[in-house]
């Protein structure tokens, strides 16, 4: 297969075409150059190795398609057969963006754990688009990804092998982070293949380590294809599976692991537990999915919240009195609690609660109230509507009161808040 020169133009389908400028990089795969098209500065991703026609035809499907979300370095179009192979344009991925592999090694570190929550949110939003639309993945692992440390903003590259649920394109994966039930030669990557991957993805971002390599593969002499079938087909454990100590991280070695495990709510723990338990391991359908996630880490964003005493963030449990902040140490006294659809928002100052959380609505960013604390008095909080909605509030002695947007309202235990037709939210003291 021929290579391009800078200078060369490269024609696109549908009667437009591009320049070549420079090579960026090469894989396996092909080379990336960057091309001028129309006046702007993309990436041209072209192959050097042999590409099949079905592999064209889906690939020129895609870029017709259209990105399921904004997150993905989508093929925009697809270029003619030229010098005897095909690529497609993307755009670039802008600067300040990390690959996953610069967070384990630490070289990226997220400014805070809104940003790495945010991260993960995005990541789980990006795939449920992608899902809803018929597509599976395929080949998630740590190169897919570029999240800004900054910002938690995520790109997605490498969407080539995308393809319609039960199709593929010849990808089964990388080592890692494919499915037990892919390593074992089972079947091919679908979408619940995915979301192994996917909660491999999670893990990794925020444990720091992966998910299945604990005492057995330190104790590995030798990864030969036969051991990779042990420790990664359906054999796997999980290496804090609290039903089988077999695999668990080790002291020395796993040292990111053993320190984040416990500091991380309960919650979150839990649903690693359950999408990788010997049962989701064997069954795929029992692992959780994109927005079983989705709710899980918005929950779990609702309980960072900012120490009383330090001032500095910690998580709270929602139900828990006296828990110790994890930076000073001192207990904090159970808040009141915001109970509304799935979710228990404890209400502290600066708490936000967010549109997902009082509607059917995915927006996880966009904020509907705050907790704010009286200006007169500070040891007095309130809730602040800001819904650009009139919310009817209902007091514990049954009488009712509008609160338009812009407006407070105390918070007090026994106080119904009426946000739409779908959500009531109870506040419990
Ligand atoms: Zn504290």
């Amino acid at each position: 297969m021929a290579e391009l020169s800078t200078g060369m133009q490269v024609k696109l389908q549908g009667g437009t075409s591009c320049k070549i400028k420079k090579e960026l990089g090469r894989g396996g795969q092909g080379i990336v150059y960057l091309v001028d098209y129309n006046g702007k500065d993309y990436a041209l991703k072209w192959y050097t190795m042999a590409c099949s026609e079905a592999f064209f035809q889906n690939l020129e499907r895609n870029a017709k398609k259209g990105a399921p979300s904004s997150n993905f370095l989508w093929p925009e179009a697809v270029t003619e057969h030229q010098n005897g192979s095909f690529g497609y344009l993307m755009k670039l991925r802008p600067a300040g963006y990390e690959e996953i592999g610069a967070f384990m090694r630490k070289k990226a570190i997220f400014q805070d754990v809104n940003c790495l929550l945010q991260a993960c949110l995005q990541i789980c939003t990006a795939f449920q688009k992608l899902h809803l639309v018929g597509l599976s993945y395929q080949d998630m692992n740590d190169g897919n990804f570029f999240i800004n440390p900054k910002t938690g903003d995520v790109l997605i590259c490498d969407n080539d092998n995308v393809a319609p649920n039960g199709v593929n394109m010849g990808i089964a994966g990388k080592s890692g982070y494919m499915a037990p039930e892919i390593i074992d030669k089972e079947t091919m990557p679908n979408r619940y293949t995915d979301y192994f991957s996917l909660s491999v993805i999670l893990f990794i971002l925020i444990y720091m380590n992966r998910p299945f390599e604990g005492v057995k593969v330190v104790s590995c002499p030798c990864m030969t294809e036969e051991m990779e079938k042990k420790l990664n087909g359906k054999g796997c454990v999980f290496i804090l599976d609290p039903n089988d100590d077999s695999n668990r991280p080790v002291k020395g070695v796993h040292t990111n692991v053993i320190r984040r495990w416990p500091l991380f709510p309960k919650l979150l723990r839990d649903a690693f537990i359950q999408t990788f338990s010997r049962e989701a391991i064997t069954t795929p359908n029992k692992r959780l999915m994109d927005r079983d996630w989705q709710r899980v880490l918005v929950q779990v964003r609702s309980m960072w919240v900012k120490c009383p005493y330090c001032g500095k963030y910690t998580f709270v449990q929602p139900d828990v009195d006296g828990q110790p902040c994890i930076e000073c140490g001192k207990n904090i006294a159970k808040p009141a609690v915001l109970n509304v659809g799935k979710y228990n928002i404890p209400l502290v100052p600066e708490q936000k609660i967010y549109l997902c959380q009082i509607s059917s609505d995915d927006d996880y960013n966009k904020v509907v109230c705050e907790v704010i604390r009286n200006p007169k008095n500070p040891a007095k909080w309130g809730l602040t509507n800001k819904s650009g909605q009139q919310w009817t509030v209902t007091l514990p002695n049954g009488e009712f009161k509008l609160v338009d947007d812009g407006a407070s309202m105390p918070i007090i235990p026994g106080l119904k808040i009426r946000f739409n037709k779908e959500e009531t939210g109870v506040i419990n003291g």
